[in-house]
């Protein structure tokens, strides 16, 4: 038996047109059931609806075999940058592409970063990713103090809870509608195919044939 491991959203729709490409369709709508195992076309092949930080706990400690995962979740769980074997137990192979966006500092657009960091002064930084921030501002010489956040960092600059966050942006919608604006671009964030390292030596066969499939449709795709 197979067992994936996708969180329910933009990662589990993103990574379908790769599965198919993989000739593996999942037969149950996550939007529609409670289940959280789904069957798939092929009798050995399941995937597992985790929450999305929890896909690299899964696929580390073996409960899923593989799983997809965003790099900003990677790092935070403490896997590399680089390709190849980030954490112990959890391989890296592909960048998959989807669901891109970019890790970025954000303030209130009367907000002087540039002044201020130039003064050194010190920044109190709001974000839930706290080891990309502290590494960010680290390399950069800037002193901050981090305030873990669980969920909508746009506010804290605007309660003065932080002077700035660090957040994933896309469109940049939601900062200007908060009327925060995007003062540096940490690192692009895109996500990855994560496997189990035993896994890839005890199912290589089926595991290859998936890496292969994938690689093949973006490589097609590009
Ligand atoms: P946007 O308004 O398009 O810039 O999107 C920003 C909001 O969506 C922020 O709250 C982000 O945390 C979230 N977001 C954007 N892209 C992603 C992604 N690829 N994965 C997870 N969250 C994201």
């Amino acid at each position: 038996m197979l067992t994936l491991a996708l969180s329910k959203g933009r990662i589990f729709d993103e990574t379908m047109p790769l599965l198919k490409a993989a000739g593996i369709e999942v037969l149950e709508d996550p939007e529609k059931s409670r289940k959280l195992i789904l069957p798939t076309n092929h009798a050995n092949v399941r995937v597992v609806l985790v929450r999305a930080s929890d896909v690299p706990t899964y696929v580390q400690y073996g409960g899923a075999d593989l799983g997809v995962t965003g790099l900003d979740t990677l790092i935070e769980h403490g896997g590399g940058v680089a390709g190849g074997v980030a954490t112990a137990g959890l391989y890296q192979p592909l960048d998959l592409q989807i669901a891109k966006c970019r890790m970025s500092v954000a303030v209130r657009s009367d907000f002087d970063y540039a002044a201020m960091v130039k003064q050194g002064a010190r920044l109190k930084v709001a974000t839930k990713y706290t080891t990309i921030a502290r590494d960010f501002f680290a390399t950069k010489g800037v002193h901050v103090d981090l305030v873990k956040l669980y969920g909508s960092m746009e506010l804290a600059p605007l309660t003065g809870l932080a002077d700035a966050i660090v957040d994933l942006v896309s469109t940049g919608n939601t900062l200007k509608a908060n009327h925060l604006v995007e003062v540096e671009r940490i690192m692009d964030i895109s996500s990855r195919l994560v496997v189990n390292q035993a896994a890839l030596k005890m199912k290589q066969a089926d595991i290859r044939r998936i890496i292969d499939a994938f690689s093949a449709a973006l490589s097609a795709g590009k």
